[in-house]
């Protein structure tokens, strides 16, 4: 995926801020959110200057707007920047502990793969919905059709509040599950992500997502739980997704994530011996290695019907009508 690189934004935008009050004076955009539009807003009259101006002058002032408040956790190892105050930011710290705590049980991995330099980790989380549509691809270049994304080369996971209405999922589910990526990034495949040879060829797309919607249910420190909104949309699917669809998928669509968690969430409690291998064959980063165990998972004829009696099981109080599986 294509994005711009930008420079950390805290440095950049205490010396760029300053720069500007200093220099520009009155031609800094004062608060509120319609003189603020007009300086960055997607209007035809503004977006050349803004395009012009931005990338050194103005990004940095319109993330001090779009992110006003700034939590450190762990010694400035976790940094949030966001408009929302620090109770709902506390929360989702708490989330992310849980979520790490169970990701280090069930992977064993708790060290850093051989060149990974993520140990500082920015969570950018938009205050609305309209922020994020407005601003995201504008300020980081990157797409805003999705409900949050984290982009291991920078280090940096994006989100944003939203309501009922405009989200299936909570910030706090987004956030987990990006949060997720983060750490499979940093502690178990080797290499960038789309960059390294074992993230070609969408080889990992199951693997990622998966594993990242089955940790989102890490609610206790005992275990993580089945999630209700998973089995709620499977129940509903006309038909149902088989392993062998499931180890197959490319982006594109959303519908594999909650089978890809349910595989997930199948192996941890069925398989844990495979799950063992997968995690420990996944951490090589040997894309052939990959190939060669997801090769032999979808021939497992008896894996995949096991796999549909876990989903039968699993969906039993949720009446699902279609049995059949692609
Ligand atoms: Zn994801």
């Amino acid at each position: 995926m294509g994005f711009k690189q930008h420079l950390p934004a805290l440095c950049g935008r205490l010396f760029v801020f300053g720069l500007l009050v200093g220099v520009l004076g009155t031609v800094l955009p004062e608060r509120g959110q319609a003189s603020l539009d007009s300086y960055c807003g997607n209007d035809g009259r503004t977006t050349a200057y803004f395009e012009k101006r931005c990338e050194t002058l103005f990004r940095p002032a319109l993330e001090a707007r779009v992110f006003p408040h700034l939590y450190s956790f762990e010694g400035g190892t976790l940094i949030f920047e966001t408009t929302l105050p620090r109770r709902v930011v506390q929360k989702l710290y708490h989330a992310a502990h849980l979520v790490r705590a169970h990701f280090f049980r069930m992977t064993g991995m708790n060290k850093p793969v051989p060149g990974d330099r993520n140990t500082v980790l920015r969570i950018k989380i938009y205050g609305s919905k309209h922020d994020f549509d407005r601003y995201h691809t504008r300020l980081y270049g990157l797409p805003s059709n999705n409900g949050g994304i984290y982009i291991e080369q920078q280090s940096t996971l994006y989100t944003y509040e939203r309501t009922r209405r405009e989200s299936l999922y909570t910030l706090e589910e987004l956030f987990r599950h990006e949060y997720a990526h983060y750490l499979i990034g940093r502690y178990l495949v080797p290499g960038l992500w789309a960059e390294a040879e074992i993230y070609k060829q969408d080889r990992m797309v199951w693997f990622d997502e998966g594993l990242a919607e089955f940790l989102v249910g890490s609610y206790t420190e005992a275990s993580v739980s089945m999630r209700d909104i998973l089995l709620r949309q499977i129940a509903r699917d006309q038909q149902r997704m088989s392993v062998t669809a499931i180890l197959s998928s490319h982006y594109g669509s959303f519908d594999f994530y909650r089978y890809a968690g349910l595989f997930f969430a199948y192996l941890y409690e069925e398989e844990p011996a495979r799950l063992g291998r997968l995690i420990r064959t996944v951490h090589t980063g040997q894309a052939t290695s990959m190939d060669q165990l997801t090769a032999e998972l979808k021939a497992d004829s008896v894996m995949a019907n096991n796999f549909q009696t876990y989903l039968n099981d699993k969906l039993e109080p949720y009446q699902p009508t279609i049995l059949s599986a692609k």
